[in-house]
C-alpha cells in the first residue's frame, strides 16, 4: 500500500457503488444508530448508503464500499469460497491464488472484501463448481483405498485357505 494512501485523510471521496462523490468518514453510527466495535470508524456513502469500516486505528479502509446486496454477495462468496481450504481441497494460500487467477486478479486483490458484485457471483459459482468436483476427487480416492483394502483382506482370506488345506 502506498504511503501517499495512508497519509489522505479522505482515501474514498468518490462511490464506487454509486459513482457519486458524497462518501464521509464517519463514526458507524450512522448505520447502526449507535457505535458499533472497537474502532467505529468507517467510510459512508451518504446518497446510496453504502459503507465500509476501518482497519483498527486508521482510516484506511477495509475493502470497497457495499451496499447491502453487495455485503449479503460477499458473505455468500466467503460460505462458498471458504469450503475449498476448509475442507483442505486446497491451503488458504492456493485457495487465494486459485481465485485470482479464475477471475483474473493479482493476488492482493483476490480479498472478498475488494470484488466487485459480478465477481462476488464469479466466486460464488467457481467456487461450488470447485468443490464438487474436489468432492467427487476425494469419493474417488476413497473408494479406490476401500477396493485396495478390500482386495487384501480377499489375498489374505485366500492365503489362510490355502494353509488350511
Ligand atoms: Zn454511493
Amino acid at each position: 500500500m502506498p504511503l501517499s494512501f495512508l497519509m489522505n485523510n479522505q482515501p474514498l471521496a468518490i462511490c464506487n457503488v454509486c459513482q457519486f462523490p458524497a462518501v464521509i468518514y464517519a463514526e458507524n453510527k450512522v448505520l447502526y444508530k449507535r457505535n458499533v466495535g472497537d474502532w467505529p470508524m468507517c467510510y459512508y456513502c451518504k446518497k446510496c448508503r453504502s459503507s465500509v469500516s476501518c482497519h483498527y486505528g486508521t482510516n484506511i479502509p477495509k475493502g470497497l464500499l457495499a451496499n447491502r446486496e453487495v455485503k449479503v454477495f460477499r458473505t455468500l462468496a466467503h460460505e462458498a469460497f471458504d469450503k475449498i481450504w476448509m475442507q483442505r481441497i486446497m491451503t488458504r494460500f492456493e485457495a487465494y491464488q486459485w481465485l485470482a487467477d479464475t477471475l483474473g486478479l493479482p493476488l492482493e486483490k483476490a480479498n472478498i472484501s475488494q470484488l466487485s458484485k459480478e465477481d462476488l457471483i464469479r466466486t460464488i459459482e467457481v467456487s461450488n463448481q470447485f468443490i464438487s468436483i474436489g468432492a467427487l476427487i476425494m469419493v474417488r480416492r476413497r473408494k479406490k483405498k476401500e477396493q485396495k483394502e478390500e482386495r487384501k483382506i480377499k489375498e489374505l482370506y485366500e492365503s489362510i485357505k490355502r494353509h488350511k488345506h
